[in-house]
């Protein structure tokens, strides 16, 4: 069984589309969450992956401000800007499914989140210290995680964890037990602008971690067109 993991879709369609063509032929999709918030595509991006068979979606903490579960003072001020342009496009359709996620979930015996096993909607995991006492939040072998928008592997060995930052479109077997992220799809920040993305073998535990270009103008120019914030438009290119 092959799964495609995505996470931090972010409203960028086109980054979306072109992950989804270039992922052909997998048995079921995984989104850790962020679907929506920052680009121009929101009602498109649900869209696109409420038609994937055997999908699993989580909620992000965009996906949930843009519901009004959480509150806009915990965003900064142009993220804020952007989540009021977002609940006035979302669509009741978009808004019933955004609804029906969970912000963490089991499956085969694989534990996603959005953010963190301890924080499923808020904590970044970005080093370390904050991932070893992650581990005991969780007890699967694997925990898929989004929310930073950065590929990385940090596996537990002898009660140390290990930090990989996997170079793009290589394969790795994880090793029990992991806590993995396969970046973002549209909104990378890692300094490499192409949409980011992985499949993970159940078979045989090889997490195919992936980049692809797609066309980030055309993104940008809806942006622009649509009003949202200059900085928002601007990173993309870069990939930040
Ligand atoms: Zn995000």
């Amino acid at each position: 069984m092959r799964a495609l993991i995505i996470s931090d879709i972010h409203a960028n369609a086109t980054a979306l589309q072109t992950v989804l063509a270039a992922a052909d032929g997998v048995d079921a999709v995984w989104c850790l969450g962020d679907i929506v918030g920052y680009g121009p595509d929101p009602n498109e991006s649900i869209d696109l992956l409420m038609d994937l068979p055997n999908l699993v979606c989580l909620l992000g903490n965009h996906d949930a401000a843009a519901l009004g579960h959480l509150p806009l003072e915990g965003f900064n001020i142009e993220a804020r800007s952007s989540i009021e342009w977002l609940r006035k496009q979302l669509t009741p359709q978009s808004a019933s499914f955004l609804q029906s996620l969970d912000s963490h979930t089991e499956v085969n015996g694989i534990t996603l989140v959005h953010a963190s096993p301890r924080e499923p909607m808020l904590e970044y995991l970005l080093d370390t210290y904050s991932v070893a006492e992650n581990f005991s939040y969780f007890d699967t072998d694997y925990c898929f995680v989004g929310h930073t928008h950065v590929p990385i592997i940090f596996t537990l060995k002898d009660h140390v964890v290990h930090l990989e930052v996997p170079l793009p479109n290589t394969q790795i077997r994880l090793e029990r037990r992991c806590i993995v992220n396969p970046g973002s799809v549209g909104q990378p920040r890692d300094r490499d602008p192409r949409a980011a993305y992985a499949i993970f073998d159940e078979d045989t535990n090889v997490w195919d971690c992936r980049r692809i270009e797609y066309d980030v103008e055309s993104v940008q120019q809806r942006m622009q067109a649509a009003h949202l914030p200059e900085r928002h438009i601007v990173r993309l290119s870069t990939g930040w």
